[in-house]
């Protein structure tokens, strides 16, 4: 086996003390490399100067700092941008970038296709092809960093330091919690402050409801958690996200409950894709009230996306609004999401990275 090089990219804050201990030097290390590769976007040992001379070396032999490789990217009317990936010779995966007034919100992939095949998905349709590693998602938003401050587009000042990328959500391609250790090593860097220093609330981990990862994820990362309900009755989540036949809709909200127990200013954020005659009858919206009552809930309506031989239709704009209207009857914090991006299929349920592969 040819000698294999440590990708430092990927390592979170303790993982890398742990390397650096492995080879006899102080947990200080850790903090100085750190702030060179996500804070200054150095890419090269030699560069790192307050690190000996013998050191910079010795990383150069043993470690590499491995990136995404860009190889494509549009830009939609409404100035969502979006990027192509190549994590290996067959596998891409695609960054949604969603400048906001008061945000901006990157959309990072965490798998190369999917598990779950929810059929009104177009990862989901392609099938699963790997697990990103904590490098390929952490190096999603080092490259988003430096593209958009190439881009100069207008950053946001939410504090004293301006910057472009204010919310990272785990909303791209893939199931994150089916690649729970890689997301947690990832998000951990996003929230260090020698690294991205990301609040916990700004950072949110989207799921299909994977139960037994969303407990871990609060114990060891507990970042802003996004459900993907869709269904307000099981037999009709079985349909839209088979993985329900395992973890039913009881012990995904037991689940959620057990999620906000030690944080009681904390909200789950229910998503509920709108599919024409499918899951958008005033019915449908009176079940789910009754099911997320009690509940520190907002529910975020997504109009379904269209994408190339999907088998459902986005609902009339009256019908949303009375379905909105019904919930917020309940006191259900509700609103339904801009579309954004359907322009480059960078909207919700679009990204399908490897048909650009032949
Ligand atoms: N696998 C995770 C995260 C990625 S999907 C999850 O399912 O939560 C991000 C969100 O986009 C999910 O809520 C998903 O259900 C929604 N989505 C998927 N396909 C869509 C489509 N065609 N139109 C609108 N939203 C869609
Ligand atoms: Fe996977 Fe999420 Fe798409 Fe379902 S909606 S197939 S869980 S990426």
């Amino acid at each position: 086996m040819p000698f294999q090089k440590t990708n430092l990219l990927g390592l979170s804050p303790d993982a890398l003390t742990a390397f650096f201990a492995d080879i006899k030097e102080r947990p200080f290390r850790a903090t100085q490399v750190i702030k060179w590769i996500h804070q200054q976007g150095v890419l090269d040992f030699h560069d790192m100067t307050n690190l000996t001379k013998g050191l910079r070396a010795q990383l150069a032999d043993i470690a590499e700092i491995k990136l995404p490789e860009i190889v494509g990217h549009q830009i939609s009317r409404d100035k969502t941008q979006k990027w192509l990936l190549r994590v290996d010779p067959e596998n891409c995966v695609e960054m949604v970038f969603i400048p906001e007034d008061d945000r901006g919100t990157l959309c990072v992939s965490s798998q190369a296709g999917c598990l779950v095949h929810c059929p009104f998905c177009a990862t989901g349709k392609q099938g699963f092809r790997r697990n990103l590693t904590s490098g390929e998602i952490i190096g999603q938003l080092w490259l988003a960093e430096r593209l958009l401050a190439e881009n100069q587009c207008e950053p946001v000042s939410l504090s004293k330091t301006p910057r472009n990328i204010t919310n990272v959500v785990l909303m791209g391609m893939g199931e994150p919690l089916f690649n729970l250790d890689n997301v947690i090593a990832a998000t951990r860097l996003m929230l260090n402050d020698n690294a991205y220093g990301l609040a916990r609330r700004r950072v949110t981990v989207s799921t299909a409801g994977v139960v037994p990862a969303m407990d871990k994820l609060r114990e060891r990362c507990p970042v802003s958690l996004a459900v993907s309900l869709h269904a307000p009755s099981d037999s009709l989540r079985n349909e839209l996200v088979p993985l329900n036949r395992k973890y039913p809709i009881k012990a995904l909200l037991d689940a959620c409950r057990r999620y906000v127990s030690h944080a009681p200013k904390d909200k789950i954020t229910f998503e509920y894709v709108l599919l024409r005659d499918r899951n958008d009858r005033p019915d449908d919206a009176r079940q789910l009230a009754r099911l997320l009552k009690g509940l520190p809930a907002k529910i975020n309506l997504i109009p379904f996306n269209p994408f190339p031989d999907a088998p459902y239709r986005r609902p009339r704009p009256a019908a949303i609004e009375v379905f909105r209207n019904i919930l917020l009857a309940q006191d259900l914090m509700t609103i339904t999401r801009k579309t954004r991006g359907d322009d480059i299929a960078a909207a919700c349920g679009q990204l399908a990275g490897n048909k650009y592969i032949a």
